[in-house]
């Protein structure tokens, strides 16, 4: 039964009319200052819960109900002779309904001009408090934390003059979804704004709390421009990843941009050597590694120079002014390096629309955590009304587990090939195809489905940069599952295959590499990329 209830709101909709209700049910009213005024001035009998706890409101609100008189009425066992016992012995009388909506924090930091002050003054200690305790003790208080919940409960009681078990245990379950929402939107705001991004401070958090995402900025559209769209980023990013990037320069990045500029860091940031990524609509159109960077942006560019057009193009290191010149006649939209010379800034200057980010890896450790080697420890996906998620695939490729199988033998030279290739097709979507040769690739055959189809791409794109697919080395991210495609690459040049092999047909490609004379390696491990 519902004898007494409390009821302490900052939205005040509908509650003179639940207060009403009550009252007509014959339930007594306690309330704070400005929740027990409105329902005085409208006739109703309420006790103010300074009367009722015999202590006042202090601190300019921000001690109101925090009292054992309160607590004690929320948390006491009925059930329970002994609470019962405790309670009556202290004159404490059990509240069997709480009504609380919380100070308004999220409209609060919502607004433009908000300042801290705004903002701590708004998070709410007292009702939060009595929300947890209400819904801790469902069995014996119905709790309602949301204007919405008012006339179902009030049906409840007036068909059956009580609340239903199922009932009370819902409204305890909303509670506390409200208060985590309400202490994430608290996190959320105070970890935005007091945020230096200084790694080493971070480490030690990051493992327990990154599954806490913080807005950087809204974005101007999403893929599309009738999509709205936002950048969040992990409470603790991770040293080196692309959200820690500085903009030196250009328009504001946008959702497109972002998303291929991530997929050109991760692939070039997985080289030990000067290597360039060049991205387009999320794949690599070109991808070399050379003695300098000025040396591998020459060969990326070459693997498909028309698309290489309005391309996002990352460098895994620094970019002097000589390389800087090169990159700049043609037509680039992202450019991304662990850091520029003065010279390389000098170049992009003029070129104001080019967004230049830099990226700091000093911070990143070869081995360790996920964390620490700037990687993501999961991958997210997003499907109708839920997640996919996953661990990523940081999946490193160790030579000791490499597999020849074919009759020949690679030479060091197509070893070296393949590995890149391979390396490469972990960034390619699936289904990936990449002929490579001496640190480059050729041709890249990406998100086709059928691999038939990505080996012919990947051969027609050569082709149409005048590149030859003789002796070349070809990486296919998962096995050939029959041996027409592999006959594909071979019709084309190609000299080597690397691939993970484990389809149900390997004996005939592997026979299939014996019959025309190619090395094939095993790599034991696929890389999906979709
Ligand atoms: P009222 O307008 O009735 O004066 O205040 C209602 C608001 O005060 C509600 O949002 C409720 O969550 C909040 N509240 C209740 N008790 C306390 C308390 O002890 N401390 C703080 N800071 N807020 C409280």
């Amino acid at each position: 039964m519902v004898k007494t209830a409390l009821l302490s709101v900052s939205d005040k909709t509908g509650v003179l009319e639940l207060a009403q209700a009550l009252h007509a049910r014959g339930v007594k009213l306690l309330s704070t200052g400005g929740t027990a005024k409105l329902l005085a001035d409208n006739g109703l009998p309420v006790i103010e819960v300074a009367n009722h706890t015999g202590f006042p409101e202090m601190l300019d609100g921000r001690v109101k109900t925090l009292h054992p008189t309160i607590h004690g009425g929320l948390l006491a066992r009925r059930d329970l002779p002994e609470h019962m016992a405790a309670i009556a012995e202290h004159g404490i009388e059990t509240i069997d309904m709480l009504v609380v909506n919380l100070y308004p924090f999220e409209a609060t930091v919502a607004k433009a001009d908000c300042t801290l002050e705004d903002a701590i003054e708004n998070i709410d200690i007292g009702g939060p408090a009595m929300v947890r305790s209400a819904a801790k003790n469902w069995r014996d208080v119905v709790v309602l934390t949301d204007a919405n919940q008012y006339a179902g409960v009030l049906a409840e009681l007036n068909d059956n003059g009580d609340v239903s078990t199922a009932t009370k245990f819902k409204l305890s379950v909303a509670a506390f979804n409200r208060i985590s929402a309400y202490d994430g939107a608290i996190s959320n705001y105070l970890s935005s704004i007091g945020d230096d991004f200084d790694v080493t401070q971070r480490a030690e958090y990051a493992g327990q709390a990154n599954s806490q995402f913080i807005k950087v900025q809204d974005l101007r559209y999403g893929e599309n421009s009738h999509q709205t769209a936002a950048l969040y980023r992990d409470l603790y990013p991770a040293p080196g990843s692309l959200v820690t990037a500085v903009q030196l320069q250009g328009k504001e990045l946008s959702y497109n941009n972002i998303a291929d500029a991530d997929a050109a860091w991760e692939c070039v940031k997985s080289f030990d050597v000067p290597a360039c990524v060049i991205i387009k609509h999320a794949n690599p159109c070109g991808v070399a590694i050379g003695a300098t960077l000025g040396e591998a942006y020459d060969k990326a560019f070459k693997t498909d120079s028309t698309s290489a057009f309005g391309g996002i193009i990352a460098f895994n290191g620094v970019l002097d002014g000589a390389a800087a010149a090169v990159v700049a006649k043609q037509f680039v939209e992202v450019l991304i390096a662990t850091d520029y010379t003065a010279e390389a800034l000098e170049v992009f200057k003029a070129k104001t629309n080019v967004r230049v980010l830099k990226i700091d890896m000093s911070q990143v450790k070869k081995s360790g955590s996920a964390w620490e080697q700037g990687r993501n420890a999961q991958d997210i996906k997003r499907i109708g009304s839920g997640l996919l998620i996953q661990t990523a695939d940081n999946h490193e490729m160790d030579l000791a587990d490499l597999k020849v199988v074919s009759e020949k033998q690679p030479t060091a030279e197509q070893l070296k090939d393949m590995l890149f290739a391979w390396k490469v097709a972990k960034y390619v979507k699936s289904n990936a195809i990449v002929f490579c040769a001496g640190g480059m690739t050729l041709g890249v055959g990406a998100g086709q489905m059928s691999r038939l189809d990505s080996a012919k791409i990947a051969a027609i794109k050569a082709e149409n940069a005048g590149l030859s697919l003789q002796g070349s080395a070809v990486a296919s991210d998962a096995f050939f599952p029959f041996r027409d495609g592999f006959d594909v690459v071979v019709d084309h040049g190609a000299a080597c295959v690397i691939q993970p092999g484990g389809s149900m047909r390997d004996d005939e490609v592997i026979a299939a590499a014996n019959e025309r004379g190619v090395v094939m390696v095993l790599t034991g491990v696929r890389h999906f990329r979709h």
